[in-house]
């Protein structure tokens, strides 16, 4: 038998912390109610935004793609791998995103990963939000290139940062367009004019502005009015989109070098065709219609407005993420079991994903929840919250 002493001491010290966490297993489609071992619950820790992992058209369309494709690609991208329906998906990502291109990587995780380490070398400098996401953070740990993080949001520090980072060869800034932790959205005009200042490219990583935020939901570049001005937009295909998938959406040219540099597109087979037309799928919903984005917003602001009426401190959320603050870790997964046992299921999110002192319980409300489903999450926040202490 292999000694993982040191494995099962760390797994100790994570229980002894209330940070243990094992696998939620549930019996039932993604949607607004979902059971777990044998028991209803509402659902608000999904990003199914807009319940499209259930929408008849994209599933219709994987049915169809699988009896015309098969249900694999059989290779890699630059093999075998890249059916027509692959590189329709790449011309509607560009066309929905008004750029000139669009590169499809297998997951959002992988997107950032191949695209930062493709475009950073030794000679660039990259600087980065603190709390932007672990598969940007690690994408710049493949990189030579220099790292500096700027405190989240900060842009004062931004800018002294960028002041003293003339002599690289390129200047990158890397922001999630919406924080996935806080639901609190990026300062993107701000951060667009500081780059043009100092000759600074912008990449941003809407994995929760896609489908969300924008016309049709085309994200934050959209949303703020910034169209040819943010160099690099990742998007993930795996929440609002209801599949599973990442992309990149920029100029040809950057398109041609990742073809060639990206080791994640380079070496994992292509994502299935069945995935591919879902995705196709789902920007045609997206396109011909705005209702299921505007009921996400109508109902994130009712959800986040009486959270904070009750006297809860939901950080700075703006979007459908509204963490509940709780402090502690131990608190925070007792908070959350409470409103398991009251049939609800928000994730309680602990250190190393936040800070220590940053415990909280994310709730992420969808367009499929109804104001009943808001109010019965509500009222188990209420007694939840003065079980705990946490309200007056
Ligand atoms: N970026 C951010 C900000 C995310 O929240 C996530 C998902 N957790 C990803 C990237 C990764 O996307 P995917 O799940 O498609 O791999």
């Amino acid at each position: 038998m292999a000694n993982w002493n040191s494995l099962r001491d760390e797994l100790e010290q994570a229980k002894r912390e209330g940070r243990y966490r094992p696998i939620t297993v549930w019996e039932s489609r993604s949607g607004t109610w979902m059971t777990l071992n044998g028991r209803r619950l509402l659902q608000m820790s999904s990003n199914n935004y807009l319940g499209l992992t259930d929408h008849p058209d994209l599933k219709e369309a994987a049915i169809r793609a699988i009896e015309q494709y098969g249900v694999g690609s059989g290779s890699v991208r630059t093999i075998t791998g890249t059916l027509d329906i692959h590189d329709r998906l790449e011309q509607e990502l560009a066309r929905f995103k008004g750029t000139e291109a669009a590169l499809v990587f297998q997951s959002g995780f992988t997107t950032n990963q191949g695209v930062l380490s493709s475009i950073l070398g030794p000679d660039d400098v990259v600087i980065s939000d603190e709390l932007n996401h672990a598969s940007i953070i690690d994408g710049i740990r493949l990189t030579k290139a220099h790292r500096k993080i700027f405190a989240h949001k900060d842009m004062d520090q931004l800018e002294a940062v960028l002041k003293e980072s003339a002599g690289f060869k390129k200047r990158v800034v890397v922001t999630d367009g919406v924080f996935s932790m806080d639901g609190d959205i990026a300062p993107l005009p701000h951060i667009v004019e500081l780059a043009e200042k100092y000759d600074a490219f912008v990449y941003v990583d809407d994995a929760h502005a896609s489908g969300v935020l924008g016309k049709n939901g085309k994200g934050s570049t959209d949303h703020f009015g910034l169209h040819g001005r943010v160099h690099i937009q990742v998007g993930t295909l795996s929440k609002a989109v209801g599949a599973v998938g990442g992309y990149v959406a920029c100029e040809q040219v950057l398109k041609d070098y990742l073809i060639h540099k990206a080791r994640p597109f380079l070496f994992s087979t292509s994502q299935t065709p069945a995935v591919a037309a879902t995705c196709l799928a789902a920007i045609e919903v997206l396109k011909q219609s705005d209702e299921l984005i505007t009921k996400l917003w109508a109902n994130a602001s009712y959800f986040r407005s009486k959270v904070q009426a009750l006297g809860f401190d939901t950080g700075g959320s703006e979007t459908p993420i509204v963490p509940v603050i709780v402090g502690d870790p131990a608190k925070t997964m007792r908070f959350s079991d409470l409103l398991l046992e009251e049939g609800i299921f928000a994730q309680g999110i602990v250190y190393p994903t936040v800070a220590m002192d940053k415990g909280r319980v994310r709730f992420i409300v969808t367009a499929g929840h109804t104001q009943e489903d808001l109010d019965f999450a509500l009222n188990a926040l209420e007694r939840a919250g003065k079980q705990l202490g946490l309200l007056g």
